[in-house]
Formats: C-alpha cells, structure tokens, sequence
C-alpha cells in the first residue's frame, strides 16, 4: 500500500497542482478539443456553487452521499448535493477545523474530517440540510451528529444489512420493504408530502436512459481511451449520483460525446501502447494518480466505485421500491461475494489487465475490501496494485509516479 499526499518527493510531478479544482481545470484545458468534456468539466466546477446560488433564490437542495438519490431527490424537487463534491472544493483548514474544533481524531477517515471542517465553515450556507444513509459508515454517522449541533438539519435513513448467505432472496425482500419504508419518510422530510409516484416512476426512466448512454460512452472509449482521459470518465460517472445538479444539461453534455466519440480521430497514447486497467474501490482525491495512469500508458477502462453504471433500475416495480432495490440489490454497497462477482464483470468487460484499487486513509472498509479482492484476484492471475489516499492532497509524490510507472509497465 502507498500512503499517498506526502510531499517529500517530487519527481517529475507538476507542483503547479496543488488541489483537485486545479486538476479539473488542467484536465479541461488538456481537452480544449472536446466540448463536450469541457461542459463536463464546467458543470463539474459550478456544481456546488450553481446548487448553493438555486437554494438561495428557494429550490429545494440538500446534501447526500450522491450515489444513488437522483431520481428520488428529483422526484421531490431537491437538488442532491453530493457531499464528496464538496470534499473537493476542500482545503487544508478543514481538516484543521475538524481536529481543533470537533475534537476529530487524525486516525479518523480523511474524508469525514474534510467533510465537517467544509460544513462547519459554511455554515452560513444556504444549504442546511442533509440526508444520510445510517448505513454508510460510524464515522460518517458521528460527523452527522456533530454538525447537527452546528445549526444543521439531519434526516437519516435507516439501514438495511445485506446478509452472509447474499442468496437469502427472502431476507432481501424484507431489505427493500424496509428501505421503501424509511424512503417514504425522506420523501415526506423533504417535501412534507408522500412521494409523487408519477414523478418518480419518470426520474427513473430518465435514470435508465442515462445509463445506457454512459455504457455507450465507455464502449466507445475503449477504442479512443484519450479522446477523455480517465479522471473526467470518473466525473462522468460520479455524475450518474446526481447529475451535477442539472440533469438536462448532463444528459445534452452525453450526448454530445457520444456524437464525438463516433467521429473523433484516435488520439494516439502518451507512450504508444495502451494498457486497460480497472479501478475498483473509492473514487479518490488525488486527482495526480489518474495523471499518473494515463502519462503512464495505461487506460482505466473499467470502473467498479460506488457508481453502478452495469445495471438498470426496475421499471416493473412501484416505484419508490424500484429506488429501494437500486440500493440493496445494485450498488457495490452490497455483500463482498456480490462485490466480487461485479468486480469479476468489469475486467471481462474492459479487457483490464490489472486493478488499481483506492481506499481512503482510516477507512477500515476499504482495508477489509483490498485484503479479500487482492487475495480472489491474485488466484485468478489478476495483478493489483493497491493505493491509500487522503481527501487533502497535492500533486502525487514521485515515489508514487514510480509505482504507477512500473505497474503499468510490468503489465505491457
Ligand atoms: S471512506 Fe470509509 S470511513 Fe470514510 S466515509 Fe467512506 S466508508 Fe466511511
């Protein structure tokens, strides 16, 4: 494991790129020839602004997690602003704020320090409410509480366990009737009203159409992998959670690169060979390591985050059960052997010919996670190479660059 965001060395990293907007703004500069990915990137860097301006004229928004709440968020006219956006604008204070004055501890996850330190020094914000998924993390789950002191109001929802024997399709029947259950109530917080079943129903449909679009887009990809370099595809997909707040716009903007995609001549890769890669686990703060794959040689061709862009959500359901089975049957939130198996999914799909997998410093998930996938991949002759990353980084160190480097070259 690499600890990463220790600057003692530099090699030949850009030291210019001291934060992650400013890899955003790189990465639209490197894709001027693109406009699609540049209205990517734009509505990337006005997301929270955008979001915090329309609460203050009266839309209704809140802060999430940003997986999977598009369409019932939507539905409820609220504008879902995801809290890992927000970990991105972060800067150093923040975490000070969380260990100076929340008492957060160091060890504690970077991103949940990042998280209190942002909402605590925007609590003057127009955005006061949150909704969080008990079920997430106990981290996450005290920072929830701790905020709340500060003037905040917090919905949560209620968890559900996947179980051990995941096949127990009895247990998880009763998962989605429960999670339907706590859905309606958040429907009700947010609107003070029962969902709008026709509303939601046609948030969903939009919510598959998107996703048929996005798997068009990286089949594409995997013929053109530079036309949009990996960490934009990751924006594309975190956007699947939430649409960067205009769903209209997110959609034109996959359109566009589809059109793009079908046309645009290769651009040819930085070291003249292409080696695909998986990235599986977190989405990652250091912005340089994405850098670092594609300089590299590398592609990252299939993505197992928490953004679940392989399946649909169902139709045939009512519809706030539809959301409830999004989250306890779809997302990579669900139990390890599950987890595997779309692990498994994504590298036959992407030709990968090794698993970049990133987990955030102090999160004990993520470590519990590597040490299974590591260990189920390695005995199907899969090589992995795993990264530790904290939420407040610059530039990726060289030691770091070397790694990457060697990886990809061990691969080709
Ligand atoms: S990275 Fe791990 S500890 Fe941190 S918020 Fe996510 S699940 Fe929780």
């Amino acid at each position: 494991v690499t600890p990463l965001g220790q600057h003692g060395e530099t090699g030949d990293a850009d030291e210019s790129l001291e934060s992650q907007v400013a890899y955003v703004i790189q990465n639209r500069r490197e894709h001027a020839y693109s406009p699609a990915v540049t209205r990517l990137l734009d509505l990337s860097l006005s997301y929270v602004d955008d979001a915090e301006a329309a609460a203050r004229k009266g839309s209704g928004a809140a802060w999430v997690m940003g997986l999977w709440d598009a369409p019932l968020f939507y539905a409820c006219d609220t504008i879902p602003v995801s809290l890992t956006e927000l970990g991105r604008l972060g800067s150093a204070e923040a975490n000070a704020v969380a260990e100076d004055h929340f008492q957060f501890p160091k060890e504690t996850c970077s991103m949940v320090a990042t998280l209190l330190g942002e909402w605590y020094m925007r609590s003057a914000s127009s955005i006061k409410r949150i909704v969080m998924y008990n079920g997430y993390c106990e981290p996450l789950n005290q920072a929830g509480e701790l905020i709340r002191r500060e003037g905040y109001q917090l919905h949560r929802i209620d968890s559900v366990v996947c179980p051990a024997d995941s096949d127990n399709e009895e247990r998880r029947q009763q998962m989605v009737r429960f999670l339907t259950g706590q859905l309606g109530g958040t429907a009700r917080w947010l609107t003070g009203k029962p969902v709008d079943d026709v509303r939601l129903a046609h948030e969903i449909r939009r919510a598959n159409r998107l996703l048929r679009k996005i798997r068009r887009m990286l089949d594409l990809r995997v013929h053109n992998p530079y036309y949009i370099r990996s960490l934009a595809t990751m924006f594309i997909l975190m956007g699947i959670g939430h649409y960067f707040g205009k769903p209209d716009a997110y959609e034109d903007m996959l359109d566009l690169l589809i059109e793009e995609l079908q046309t645009a001549a290769v651009v040819p890769a930085p070291r003249g060979r292409i080696v695909p890669l998986a990235w599986v686990g977190a989405r990652g703060q250091e912005f340089g390591v994405y850098k670092a794959v594609d300089d590299s040689g590398g592609a990252i061709l299939g993505w197992y985050t928490a953004n679940p862009w392989l399946a649909d959500w169902r139709e045939d359901l009512p519809p706030l059960e539809a959301v409830a089975d999004y989250w306890v049957n779809r997302t990579a939130r669900t139990s390890w052997d599950r987890r595997l198996a779309g692990i498994e999914q994504v590298v036959e799909r992407s030709g990968a010919r090794g698993l970049l997998m990133y987990m955030y410093v102090g999160c004990s998930f993520g470590g519990i996670h590597h040490e299974i996938q590591r260990t189920h991949f390695q005995e199907k002759g899969v090589p992995s190479m795993s990264l530790e990353g904290s939420f407040q980084v610059g530039p990726p160190t060289g030691q770091l660059l070397t790694r990457v480097r060697a990886f990809v070259e061990m691969l080709t």
